[in-house]
């Protein structure tokens, strides 16, 4: 799939600066942050969205909410505070058609979003 950027950043087609990976997982910083810290947390098999996962997919999906919140702990954000989030299709704003979390932390963050 090589239009997908997140598969380019997982076999190091493209840079990224990369926080943590295991054999299904990998987590970066996001190239344009929106927070203090903004890592997003991958699947390094592509499903394009929300929509797309299957309940095979269950253990893989609840592994990025795990690694996101060990690399918000690892920051220091557990007692602040952080906001995990994944965009589904273009009204939500998802630009990469790849599933990600997106990790933010180290500000007020507003709610609703926008
Ligand atoms: P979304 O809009 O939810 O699909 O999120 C896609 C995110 O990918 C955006 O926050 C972008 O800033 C981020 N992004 C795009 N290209 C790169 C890249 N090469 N490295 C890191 N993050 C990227």
């Amino acid at each position: 799939m090589s239009d997908d950027l997140f598969l380019k950043i997982i076999a190091r087609e493209i840079p990224a600066d990369i926080v943590y990976e295991d054999d299904e997982v990998l987590a970066f910083r996001d190239i344009n942050p929106q927070a203090p810290l903004h890592v997003l947390v991958i699947p390094k098999r592509r499903i394009p969205t929300l929509n797309d996962v299957e309940e095979k997919d269950e253990r893989l999906v609840g592994r990025l909410l795990n690694v996101a919140r060990e690399i918000a702990v690892d920051a220091g954000y557990a007692d602040d505070g952080y906001r995990v989030v994944m965009n589904c299709n273009e009204a939500a704003g998802q630009t990469v058609f790849h599933i990600h979390l997106h990790l933010l932390a180290g500000r007020a963050l507003t709610w609703p979003p926008g």
